[in-house]
C-alpha cells in the first residue's frame, strides 16, 4: 500500500501555540531561571522555538532515552542513552517533549527526574495522543491534542527522516488512482 503525507498542524499553528506556552511557563514559574530539558532527538524543534520565546533566563539541557529506536511502535522499555549534564537539584526543570503517546517516556523520566530534587518540575510536550495512552502521564502543558495516528515533522521521524519540516503531518493511504 503506497501513502502519502497530510498537514495536521501547519507551522504558524505550531507557532502561535508554542508562544503561548512560553508565557504561560514564564508566568507560573515567575522571574527564576528555567532549565529546559529538551528530550532528544525529537523535541528540538520545539525546544529552539520555545526557548526563543521565552523572556527571562533559560538555560538548555538534553537528554536521551530510547524506547521506540526506528520503529513505529514503543518497545515498552524506557533507557537514558545520554544524561543530562546539569545538576539539576533546586533548578526549575521543564522537560521539553515531542509527543506522548502510551506515557511510558514521560512517567519513567519524572521518576528518575524527582529523585533528583529539582525545586519543580513540569513536563511541556507539544502533542500528545490521549487514545493511547496506557500508563497515566502527567503533563502540565500540552500544545495539541491529535488522534492516534503516527505523525512526523516538526521533529518527530520516520525512520530518521521527515524531522525537518515545519510542520507536522500524518502518513495517509494513497488512493489507487493517484
Ligand atoms: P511514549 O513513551 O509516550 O509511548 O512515546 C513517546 C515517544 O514515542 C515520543 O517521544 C516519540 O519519540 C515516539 N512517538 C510516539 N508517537 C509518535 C508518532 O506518532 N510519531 C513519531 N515519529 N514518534 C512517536
Amino acid at each position: 500500500m503506497t501513502e502519502h503525507l497530510e498537514i495536521l498542524l501547519s507551522e504558524d499553528q505550531i507557532q502561535n501555540r508554542v508562544s503561548e506556552i512560553a508565557t504561560q511557563l514564564r508566568q507560573d514559574i515567575g522571574d527564576e531561571p528555567i532549565l529546559l530539558l529538551c528530550v532528544l532527538k525529537g523535541a528540538f524543534p520545539f525546544l529552539a522555538d520555545l526557548a526563543k520565546k521565552m523572556t527571562g533566563e533559560v538555560l538548555f539541557d538534553f537528554i536521551q532515552v530510547s524506547s521506540w529506536e526506528g520503529g513505529r511502535e514503543s518497545k515498552g522499555s524506557v533507557r537514558i542513552k545520554k544524561d543530562h549534564d546539569f545538576d539539576i537539584k533546586g533548578m526549575h526543570v521543564v522537560i521539553v517533549e515531542d509527543i506522548v503517546d502510551s506515557g511510558l517516556t514521560i512517567n519513567h523520566l519524572r521518576e528518575l527526574l524527582t529523585t533528583r530534587q529539582p525545586a519543580s518540575l513540569r513536563v511541556a510536550s507539544l502533542l500528545s495522543k490521549p487514545d493511547a495512552r496506557t500508563h497515566e502521564a502527567q503533563v502540565e502543558y500540552i500544545g495539541f491534542e491529535i488522534s492516534n495516528v503516527f505523525v512526523v515533522g516538526y521533529g518527530l521521524d520516520d525512520d530518521e527522516r521527515y524531522r525537518n519540516l515545519p510542520y507536522v503531518a500524518a502518513f495517509v493511504p494513497s488512493s489507487t488512482s493517484d
